[in-house]
């Protein structure tokens, strides 16, 4: 049994660095499309939607003096690049998946659609959707959010190099505690940084479910997929 039957899967670029701390540790990109296959197999519809982070940021680029705009379109690219490595990492394993582009990009990539996209899973394609939301001043946490409303998951799962969201950040305060699940008012109350606001809005506004663990220990979206509680729950 699974307890979804379509998600989202957010991962983000900066977990495929892994241990090397830049660009894409290929380690990291085996033990996901080895997850993401066993997810597959079982028979949940699965899009991915990946951030670019581990080559090049919109924000961080404006602080060094480039164009936010051109920032955030190289950014865009980056979350393209991180979408190839993955489509090919998955096809080293077997399993069928496409790269659909928010910007028109083609041969690269179908330009996205909610149809086309829908159409795949339903045929048991993994569909990856790349280029976030295809604007600047957006994060790929929105970008995701986006396309989980729009290909009516169930859930979006966001993996993170933490287990959840916590009250405060454990890696720098060891008194904070995990929440087993938490409202989208509270998180935005207590201005918990798991998804940038507009992302959390997106998810509140439209129903979009989101359960925050940690991708990067090989297994985990078996457990989530199982039902085991080993995250953060974020709901009305
Ligand atoms: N980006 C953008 N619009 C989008 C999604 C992403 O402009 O809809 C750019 C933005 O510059 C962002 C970068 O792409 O910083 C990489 O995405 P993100 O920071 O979300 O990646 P992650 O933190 O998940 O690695």
């Amino acid at each position: 049994m699974n307890k979804f039957n379509r998600i989202l899967l957010k991962l983000s670029g900066e977990s495929l660095m892994g241990e090397q701390g830049h660009g894409i540790d290929v380690k990291r990109l085996n033990e996901y499309a080895l997850q993401i296959k066993e997810a597959n197999e079982r028979g949940v519809q699965i899009g991915i939607v990946i951030g670019g982070g581990n080559i090049f940021r919109g924000l961080s680029g404006a602080g060094k003096g480039f164009d936010r705009v051109k920032g955030d379109q190289m950014g865009m690219c980056a979350t393209v690049i991180n979408s190839l490595a993955l489509s090919s990492a998955l096809d080293a394993v077997g399993v069928k998946n496409r790269v659909l582009t928010a910007i028109r990009m083609e041969p690269i990539g179908e330009f996205y659609s909610k149809w086309k996209a829908i159409e795949a899973m339903e045929r048991g394609e993994v569909v990856i959707m790349s280029g976030g939301t295809g604007s600047p001043y957006f994060t790929t946490d929105t970008g995701s959010s986006l396309r989980g409303v729009e290909i009516e998951a169930d859930v979006m799962l966001k993996g993170t190099r933490v287990d959840g969201i916590y009250t405060a950040d454990p890696e720098k305060d060891p008194t904070a505690t995990k929440f087993t699940d938490i409202t989208y008012d509270e998180v935005l109350q207590r201005g918990l940084r798991v998804m940038d606001i507009t992302a959390t809005a997106m998810c509140k506004e439209n129903n979009l479910p989101v359960y925050v663990f940690n991708m990067d220990i090989v297994g985990n979206l078996k457990k989530v997929l199982d039902g085991e509680e080993i995250g953060t729950y974020v709901h009305a």
